[in-house]
C-alpha cells in the first residue's frame, strides 16, 4: 500500500510520506523506460470500510482536509462488493503498487547496469574512517567502498559497525492471498486490509514480535482471514491461494533511520521504515543520493536521525 493518508506519520514525517507516494507515478514511468517493465499502480485512493456506527464515529474523528466521508450509497456506486457497509473515509490520492513487479523492475534495471555489482553474500561487519569505508563479508571477503549505505532491512542491527541500527528490530507480518478480486480500491478495516492485485487480492497482516522467524501460523493466517473476510464476505470460505510472511525492520517511533552517521560521513544509514518501507523506497534512494554526494536536500530529514535512538 501507499497510503501515507491512512497510516498517518505526525509533522514532517507526515510530509515525507505524501512527496513519497508522489514520487512513484514518475518513478515507476522511469523505470518502464530503461527496462520495458511496466508496474501496475493503483492511485484510485484507498477506503477506510466502516462496518458499525462505532466504526462510523471512530473514522469520523480520524477525517482530515484530504479525506472524504462516503455514505453507503456513494460507497456502493464506487465499490459494489461493500454494500455491507455502512460508510467509508476516501482518501483520494492513496492506493498500491505491486511490489513484486517493482522488485522485477529494479533486478532487470541493476542487472543491465554497467556500474553495478552485485554480490550473493552476508555482510557481517562495516567500518569506516574520515575518508574511506569497508565492508567484510560471513566468508572473511573485503569491499572497500568511497560509502556504505546501511540498508539491510529488519537484519541491519546484525552488522557489526552499525551501530544505530540496534534500534531496529523485527515485526513479523503474515499475508494470505485470494484467486477472487473482489474490489478495485485498497481497503482498510477494523482488524486489517485488502489489497487488489491484477485477479486477485491480498489481505494483511499480523504485528508479532517473534525475533526473526519469518513462517506462518495457523493462528495469525487465521486471524488475517478474519480481517480480509469481514471487509469483503464474498471472500469468506474461498480457499486462499497462498500464504506467506515477511518481517518489517521496525523502529521505536515506525520512523526509519535515514541520514548520514553523525560521526563517520561515509557511513549512510536506511533502514528501519518500519510498516512503510515500500512506501517510502523512491524517495529515500534520492535522499540517499543526494547525501552521498552532498547535495542540497529539498526535504528536511531531521526528524530521520540515525542517531536518536
Ligand atoms: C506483511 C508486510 C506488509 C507490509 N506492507 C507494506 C505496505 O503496505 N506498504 C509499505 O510501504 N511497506 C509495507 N511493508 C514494509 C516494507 O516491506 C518494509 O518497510 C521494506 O521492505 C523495508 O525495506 P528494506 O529494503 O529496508 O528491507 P528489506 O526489504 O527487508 O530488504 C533487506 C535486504 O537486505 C538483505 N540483507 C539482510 N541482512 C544482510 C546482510 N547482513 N548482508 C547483505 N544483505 C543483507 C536481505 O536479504 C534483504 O534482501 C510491509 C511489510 C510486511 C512484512
Amino acid at each position: 500500500m501507499l497510503a501515507p493518508s491512512v497510516e498517518r506519520a505526525d509533522g514532517t514525517a507526515h510530509t515525507l510520506g505524501v512527496a513519497a507516494r508522489d514520487r512513484y507515478p514518475a518513478y515507476i514511468e522511469w523505470l518502464s523506460d530503461r527496462t520495458g517493465v511496466s508496474v501496475p499502480l493503483n492511485r484510485l485512493g484507498v477506503l477506510q470500510v466502516a462496518l458499525s456506527p462505532a466504526g462510523v464515529k471512530g473514522l469520523g474523528r480520524s477525517a482530515n482536509p484530504g479525506t472524504q466521508w462516503l455514505d453507503r450509497a456513494e460507497l456502493t456506486d464506487l465499490e459494489p462488493s461493500l454494500s455491507h457497509a455502512l460508510g467509508a473515509l476516501y482518501s483520494p490520492d492513496d492506493g498500491c503498487v505491486d511490489n513484486v513487479r517493482l522488485l522485477h523492475a529494479l533486478d532487470v534495471l541493476l542487472s543491465q547496469s554497467p556500474r553495478v555489482r552485485r554480490v550473493a553474500a552476508r555482510v557481517t561487519a562495516i567500518d569506516a574512517t574520515q575518508n574511506s569505508a569497508g565492508a567484510t563479508d560471513s566468508g572473511g571477503a573485503r569491499y572497500d567502498a568511497g560509502h556504505i549505505v546501511v540498508a539491510a532491512g529488519a537484519w541491519s542491527g546484525q552488522i557489526e559497525g552499525a551501530r544505530f541500527a540496534r534500534a531496529v528490530l523485527p515485526v513479523r507480518g503474515q499475508l494470505v492471498s485470494y484467486a477472487a478480486a473482489p474490489c478495485r480500491h485498497t481497503l482498510y478495516g477494523p482488524r486489517g486490509y485488502l489489497v487488489p492485485r491484477g485477479g486477485s487480492a491480498i489481505a494483511g497482516s499480523t504485528m508479532e514480535q517473534v525475533g526473526f522467524s519469518a513462517g506462518t501460523t495457523p493462528d495469525g493466517i487465521a486471524r488475517v482471514r478474519t480481517a480480509g473476510e469481514e471487509i469483503c464476505p464474498g471472500l469468506a470460505g474461498a480457499p486462499p491461494l497462498a500464504a506467506w510472511a515477511g518481517l518489517r525492520p521496525v523502529t521505536p517511533d515506525l520512523l526509519p533511520l535515514l541520514g548520514t552517521d553523525p560521526e563517520l560521513r561515509r557511513v549512510v544509514y536506511a533502514t528501519g521504515h518500519s510498516r512503510n518501507g515500500v512506501l517510502l523506497a523512491p524517495l529515500t534512494a534520492d535522499i540517499v543520493c543526494d547525501l552521498i554526494f552532498e547535495a542540497v536536500l529539498n526535504l528536511n530529514i531531521s526528524q530521520y536521525r540515525p542517531d536518536r535512538f
